[in-house]
């Protein structure tokens, strides 16, 4: 037997566990089948997986209420209690490294060699803010000559978490680990096309000690679940991953109940690799940071901005490596990439394609829809493409790459920042001065000189423009998740103004 076939019967019979009773919502402690069931179905050949529960208002309103009974006895826990809770999740994630790694693979079409990661990434955002639990309500000491005030944070209260459908395991780690250490119960809605693992997920954490009603689950579609709990009163704040005209429409439904909101959203993100840059080491992150996670990335490098003078032998060279990716079944270890998440999203990205060339680009590579079944589509290269087409302004989500070159550093700058977007930038050069100067110039939230895209988790992560507001990582994390509160305590002697006296 092949390896994907062996791969293939142990992700089936991980499967089974939702045969007959199918991927349920979990509220207060307690299974839920909500009000019906939609499918969840896998992009490799559009099979069926399982039914999935869905949630409604009523649904959700169960949660939050949930999430609400559960708040006042987790704030209190000791920060000691919920660092050892947060470190057994971390430790069952680990155990069930290889189930969810399948699973997320067969509903999404990422490809193991990065799924498998994906699981252990999981578990290291449980144990990095497991360690900061304890000292997550810390404040500071900031004396007047009159008071002695002190600082301290508490959890803002029960929140919702809601998240998309690429990476969906790693990204609601990323985010209700972090939730959990502050102090905050949570409601998470998963995005509707890749439901299975933040089940696996919930399960784990309650399995690990996590008390009833602490992480609550509703599934179900972004309009209907997803608006609920953005509505809800209970709930204080949304922390969302997702496009973002789907934070502009959370912030509208949040703004009557005054929500706190934090969103991680769209990227268009340039690549900018100048003359004097390793030129091979260049080429190894331009094609990883776009074709790997099938373009299905927030941070991917989808805008190559090359310098003129190197430009032709580094789009030949490019052009090679991008024709020789591997696209497979995303349980073959040897894959790259895999298909894309579903029929909609296939539609969206193959009609680049067209655009391209109506707007006077070149496909260099690719450029077609491969044959079903499933929602693959060949690894692509535009190239002779400018900034004002929209295959450089608008974010494809796939694995596609526009080249564009560039004839000095202030046009790299111009180009770079030419797009609504502002989460990630990749810069390329030797030269130290100039490397400072266009960081210092180029409007991201995050930037790395000389390398892909590595996450620190105790850095910021997040987007500037339309690709987000507010940070995740660190103290960032906990700022969003809880209350500043100042305490004022008088030395006892000085002058109070006297009224009326
Ligand atoms: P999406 O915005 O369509 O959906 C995300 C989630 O929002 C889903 O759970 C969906 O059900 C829910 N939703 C939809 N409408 C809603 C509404 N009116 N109210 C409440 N919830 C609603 O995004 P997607 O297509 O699932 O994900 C891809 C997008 O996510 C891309 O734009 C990508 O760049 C972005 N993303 C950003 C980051 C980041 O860190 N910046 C990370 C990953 C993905």
């Amino acid at each position: 037997m092949s390896e994907l076939e062996q791969n293939l019967t142990r992700a089936r019979a991980y499967l089974k566990q939702f045969d007959g009773k199918g991927v349920l919502n979990r509220i207060g402690g307690q299974d839920s089948a909500g009000i019906g069931w939609f499918d969840t179905t896998s992009p490799v050949d559009g099979a069926h997986l399982a039914q999935v529960a869905r949630g409604d208002r009523s649904e959700m309103d169960r949660a939050a209420e949930a999430a609400k009974a559960a708040f006042p006895a987790w704030r209190d826990m000791g920060g000691k209690e919920r660092k050892q809770i947060l470190h057994n999740i971390a430790d069952a994630i680990e155990a069930q490294a290889e189930e969810i790694a399948f699973l997320e693979c067969l509903d999404t079409g990422q490809a193991l060699r990065f799924m498998s990661k994906a699981a252990l990434r999981g578990a290291e955002n449980f144990r990095y803010f497991a360690d900061l639990a304890p000292s997550a309500r810390d404040g500071q000491s900031l004396p007047s000559p009159t008071l002695m005030n002190v600082t301290t944070r508490v959890p803002i209260g029960p929140v919702g978490v809601i998240t998309p459908w690429n990476t969906p395991f790693m990204l609601s780690t990323w985010k209700i680990a972090p939730a959990l250490a502050a102090g905050c119960t949570v409601v998470h809605k998963p995005a509707e096309l890749s439901p299975i693992t933040a089940r696996l997920l919930c399960e784990i954490a309650e399995g690990a000690g996590l008390p009833p009603g602490v992480w609550n689950l509703v599934n179900g579609y972004g309009e209907d679940a997803g608006r609920a709990l953005t509505e809800h009163p209970a709930i204080k704040a949304i922390a969302f991953v997702g496009e973002s005209r789907t934070g502009s429409m959370i912030m509208k439904q949040g703004a009557d109940t005054l929500k706190r909101v934090h969103f991680e959203l769209g990227g268009k993100n340039p690549c900018i690799v100048f003359a004097d840059a390793d030129l091979d080491r260049a080429l190894d992150a331009a094609i990883f940071m776009i074709y790997s996670l099938n373009g299905e990335r927030c941070t991917s490098s989808s805008r190559l901005l090359v310098a003129a003078e190197i430009h032709d032998e580094f789009v030949a060279r490019l052009a090679g490596r991008v024709a020789s990716l591997k696209v497979g079944h995303p349980l073959d270890p040897a894959t790259e990439i895999g298909p894309l998440i579903g029929e909609e999203h296939h539609g969206k990205v193959c009609s680049y394609f067209d655009i391209a060339i109506k707007d006077g680009a070149n496909i260099k590579v690719g450029g077609r829809p491969i044959d079903g079944p499933g929602f693959y589509v060949e690894p692509t290269l535009f190239t002779q493409a400018s900034n004002d087409m929209r295959i450089a302004q608008e974010e494809i989500f796939g694995p596609v790459l526009t080249v564009i070159p560039f004839k000095d550093e202030a046009e790299a700058i111009t180009l770079a920042n030419g797009v609504a977007y502002g989460l990630a930038a990749y810069i390329w050069t030797n030269d130290l001065s100039r490397a400072l100067r266009v960081t210092n110039q180029i409007e991201a939230g995050m930037m790395w000189v000389n390398s892909e895209n590595v996450r620190h988790l105790p850095t910021p992560f997040g987007g500037v423009k339309a690709s987000g507001m507010g940070r995740d990582g660190g103290d960032w994390s906990f700022e969003f998740y809880m209350e500043q509160k100042h305490i004022g305590f008088a030395f006892g002697d000085h002058k109070i103004p006297r009224l009326g006296a």
